[in-house]
């Protein structure tokens, strides 16, 4: 089998986010990648949160390069891009950009060997447990704790929210501790709304310097978290580090990172309790299936944070010391714009697929249909 043709997309779907009586409309944007083989086996891959553009663009660019390799031989394919984006160890686009091709392979490997991908990266589990995020910075606190129930009512038992909307790129013009005030507030009226026996989890989505994060660590202590997500501006190791040594709050980080070296860093520094990388960012399973391993030797779990659980539920399907799944709201709807056979979450799991690879399939006349809006999308 070779590879004939590598394609990337920037996608734009306009979403209807329906959780609470008055329906908001919003976008989430990603860049989708597919690659054809001479056999006729395609694969896909997909990555988020940085420019869908200019990643689209990355993939265009080393596309051609990969024509007639070998899409079984998914070490040297990811070397191979290794070396030509980020020769020196840089993160970031070019991490996104390997994550989504490293994928699609994957898809093509399962549809080969006829096997889900979760079980080709060890088989630990065939249903992985959820915890939803569903408390967006636009809501206000009645809309926060409101769908905070409906999300209850659906089975939940484990809920996200965040805080710290933008603080630190804002502090000029909004003071932190005002707003962490209300983040607080906002916690307390999620934990009154829900009771005791809801597992909440809150991701500042590093927004936060040292500071600011030891005060919403101590403000929200009293609600029972059951983690605190990227509390620290660029995860710095060191400052997490000191953090977890001040706060009971177990700590959770890296869904950004795009290379295993930081994740080496975290841990030698015992600066986390949840891993986080994230197949669509951090380099795909190739290298995210080295960081869990990685993890499992200092007895560190991983959680999925930053969406995409249509990906990364094989991960933590696959390997013994993974834990949660994140079903993010607009990541997953922003999925269902594209794919079929998507799973649907049932009393707060996901059944693992059968099906080989991931699982799912791409719409291409919906697909087609978003490209074709100019808001949409843009073509590879
Ligand atoms: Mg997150």
């Amino acid at each position: 089998m070779k590879i004939a043709r590598v394609s990337a997309y920037s996608v734009n779907p306009r979403l209807t986010l329906d959780i609470l009586p008055k329906k908001l409309e919003t976008t989430q944007g990603f860049t989708l990648v597919e690659i054809e083989t001479d056999t006729g086996i395609t694969g896909v891959g997909i990555t988020g949160i940085t420019d869908t553009n200019v990643v689209a663009r990355v993939v265009e660019r080393v596309g051609p390069g990969l024509k007639d390799m070998d899409p079984m031989m998914i070490e040297q394919i990811w070397d191979k891009l290794y070396w030509q984006l980020s020769p020196r160890g840089q993160t970031g686009v070019a991490q996104h950009a390997m994550a989504a091709i490293d994928i699609a392979l994957w898809d093509i490997k399962g549809k080969a060997l006829n096997e889900p991908i979760w079980r080709l990266l060890g088989g630990a589990r065939s249903k992985v447990p959820l915890y939803v995020t569903f408390g967006f910075h636009f809501y206000d606190r009645d809309e926060l704790t409101d769908a905070a129930r409906a999300w209850v009512k659906r089975g939940f038992k484990r809920v996200k929210m965040t805080v710290a909307d933008g603080a630190l790129r804002n502090r000029d013009s909004k003071s932190i501790t005002d707003q962490l005030k209300e983040d607080a507030r906002r916690v307390k009226a999620v934990r009154d709304a829900v009771g005791d026996d809801i597992e909440i989890y809150v991701d500042a989505n590093c927004n936060l310097d040292h500071y600011h994060a030891l005060k919403i660590a101590r403000a929200i202590e009293p609600y029972d978290i059951s983690f605190l997500e990227e509390p620290i501006t660029q995860n710095d190791a060191r400052q997490m580090a000191d953090l977890r040594r001040q706060v009971p709050i177990p700590l959770a980080c890296g869904q950004n990172e795009g290379l295993a070296f930081r994740f080496r860093d975290l841990l030698v520094n015992q600066a986390i309790d949840f891993v986080q990388p994230n197949v669509c960012i951090t380099g795909g399973f190739t290298q995210a299936q080295k960081i869990v391993g990685m993890a499992s030797a200092f007895n560190v779990p991983f959680a999925n944070g930053g969406g995409w659980p249509y990906e990364n539920m094989h991960l933590v399907a696959g390997a013994a010391n993974g834990t949660l799944v994140e079903f993010h709201y607009m990541a997953t709807e922003a999925c269902k714009s594209i794919f079929d056979g998507l799973p649907e979450p049932k009393d707060g799991f996901m059944q693992m697929p059968d099906k080989p690879g991931l699982g799912f399939t791409l719409n291409r006349d919906r697909l087609k249909e978003i490209l074709d809006n100019p808001a949409g999308g843009r073509r590879g």
